[in-house]
């Protein structure tokens, strides 16, 4: 099988060699960032609950190009071209780390995920999710400050939404990089645990150099971004996990829901609870 994808410069990785079509279909979890080095940072959740369980396998699919890209020190003077390269290495060293069943990087520049009038990224992802008909997706969360991330989510929910609904996955789960979801009220939250394999954490995101390198630690931040969410998560009784992300719940839009609606619903429960502790408590 091959995978008709729109780039030419798509990359398909399946690290353990298996046949890219055996390697898409036995996905039952699938990760969909913007840029390298965003689905370790965000759904490590997927790759710690598929590592070494023959009977689950996590995708990764990279949307945008590595374009652009911040670069500092031995990387300071590498063109555009040369950055997307070593990029698009870090992300497969991750995928090989994690023992990917697939890595695809579908190499669009920012601006085609930000144009809603422009079809390919939509097209691709449709490709992607009939190819791998993943139980559960993870993205980027709605509420995220980066529009290239924003508009991957709502790219991915039209993809989603072009299918069969027999053929959708069951659940969708939007996650944390610009932007925490520690605001959202405590039933609002789609917890993930992430206890087990730290050093597996570790690894998944130091591979990405060029861009910890330049002095934006983002290992270590998001790191202490998911211990400090498994200790505030519960302000009586001790810790019960060593690190946590949170996930906001995307599913209702896979039957229709209005975007920006649900993130209102979301924001208006954290509103209310807010302001109704100081009403009570005054
Ligand atoms: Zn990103």
């Amino acid at each position: 099988m091959t995978l008709k994808l729109s780039r030419p410069d798509a990359d398909v990785f399946v690290p353990d060699g298996s046949q890219v079509a055996l390697a898409l279909e036995r996905t039952t979890h699938l990760a969909v960032g913007a840029h390298q080095d965003d689905l370790e940072f965000m759904a490590a959740h997927g790759v710690i609950e598929c590592f070494q369980d023959p009977a689950r396998w996590f995708t990764g699919v990279v949307v945008t190009n590595g374009g652009g890209s911040a670069r500092d020190f031995e990387y300071q003077d590498y063109t555009d071209e040369q950055m997307m390269a070593v990029r698009r290495l870090e992300q497969r060293k991750a995928a090989y780390v994690g023992e990917y069943s697939a890595m695809l990087q579908l190499a669009h520049p920012s601006s085609a995920v930000k144009d809603p009038k422009q079809p390919a990224v939509v097209a691709d992802l449709a490709v992607v999710l009939s190819a791998t008909r993943p139980e559960l997706v993870y993205t980027h969360n709605l509420a995220d400050k980066h529009d290239t991330h924003v508009a991957l989510a709502l790219r991915l929910i039209a993809a989603c939404q072009s299918l069969p609904a027999d053929q959708r996955p069951s659940r969708i789960i939007g996650c944390e990089v610009w932007r925490d979801l520690d605001w959202l009220c405590d039933e609002d939250k789609v917890a993930m645990p992430l206890d087990r394999h730290e050093n597996l954490h570790a690894a998944l995101m130091g591979v990405f150099d060029s861009q910890i390198t330049g002095g934006k630690r983002y290992d270590l931040a998001t790191a202490g971004r998911r211990r400090a969410h498994a200790t505030y998560s519960e302000s009586h009784g001790t810790d019960q996990h060593s690190g946590l992300s949170w996930g906001m719940d995307l599913t209702p839009l896979l039957s229709g829901a209005d975007p920006a609606e649900l993130v209102e619903r979301y924001v208006d429960r954290f509103r209310n609870e807010v302001a109704g502790r100081i009403g009570k408590l005054r």
